[in-house]
């Protein structure tokens, strides 16, 4: 079993279906009311567990009930959580969803997950020092993301970054990470002004960039090549790219190569489409490796 350790957010998520959008100082009826757990760190940890990682996660919930559920999530996915940490001063991180006209609106409390600072981090150096891979995304400080990679670079572990939501990186940051993992809208900011070919060719073997349901694409140090996805009935693409970077940190931990790596990760996140909710459709292991 390969070790990964992944530094990032938990939150919950409120989702609200109606047939109208509140406009403002109006009220409507909604349909349906459900908390899901999510959080793209939260999202990748339960990911990597289904596939057959030893997954600890490392971050912060609020001591209230929807910590509570963030932590129990945790344990039923077989997550250790030892390293995540109920902070007082503030609540969990939540997500409040309105589903109304075809279409979401989103607003994202941080709360807890703004507690996930480089002091908060080092507690956990040990672990990180052991991790076959650390997976971090950036719905924590960005000066975090930064002392992680300083921190990766200084113990030689594997350090995969997905860089979302989107903004600009240091070319740090950049340098020390071994894997970067945009979608095209992140790959634009991350990479402002250069072509997608051109910062593919830039870094080799290095930035993948997801295409939704085309699949990823790199520059293998000779040609850019493009990994395609599986063709499924998308039901709700919610957490693909989080089953894709789980998927992919699980296998390159496992040294399998960058392009089977790539044909693993694309084979869970299709599966992951196929099911309501962030984390409802990630796949275990078996239903990957029997399709692939
Ligand atoms: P994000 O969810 O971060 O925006 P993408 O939409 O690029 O990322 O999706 C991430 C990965 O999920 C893709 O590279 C692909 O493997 C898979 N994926 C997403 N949507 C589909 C789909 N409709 N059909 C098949 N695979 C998909």
């Amino acid at each position: 079993m390969v070790k990964i350790a992944v530094i990032g957010s938990s939150s919950m998520d409120l989702v609200v279906t109606s047939d109208k959008r509140p406009g403002a100082g109006e009220t409507v009826l909604g349909s349906s009311f459900k908390t899901v757990p999510g959080g793209k760190g939260a999202n990748q940890a339960v990911a990597a567990a289904r596939l057959g990682a030893d997954v600890t996660m490392i971050g912060c919930v609020g001591d209230d009930h929807y910590g509570a559920a963030i932590l129990e999530n945790f344990k039923q996915n077989n997550v250790s959580a030892a390293n995540v940490e109920p902070v007082t001063e503030t609540e969990s991180g939540t997500a409040h969803i309105i589903l109304a006209e075809g279409d979401n609106s989103i607003v994202v409390v941080k709360g807890a997950n703004d507690h996930v600072t480089p002091d908060f981090v080092k507690k956990s150096t040990e672990l990180i020092k052991r991790a076959d891979m650390v997976l971090i995304q950036q719905e924590i400080p960005e000066e975090t993301v930064e002392y992680v990679s300083d921190l990766c670079k200084e113990f030689g572990v594997q350090l995969l970054l997905n860089p979302a939501p989107a903004r600009p990186l240091s070319q740090k940051v950049i340098d020390n990470a071994n894997y970067i993992t945009p979608n095209e809208h992140e790959a634009s900011v991350l990479f402002n002004g250069l072509s997608t070919e051109d910062a593919l060719k830039q870094y080799p073997n290095k930035v993948f960039i997801t295409e939704g349901k085309e699949g990823a694409r790199y520059h293998d140090g000779e040609k850019e090549v493009l990994v395609p996805s599986y063709s499924v009935d998308a039901v709700d693409t919610t957490g693909a790219g989080d089953t894709f970077n789980a998927a992919l940190a699980v296998a390159l931990a496992e040294g399998k190569s960058i392009s089977d790596s790539l044909r693993f990760a694309n084979r869970a996140a299709s599966l992951s489409v196929t099911k309501f909710g962030a984390q409802g459709g990630m796949p275990i292991r078996k239903e990957v490796e029997e399709t692939l």
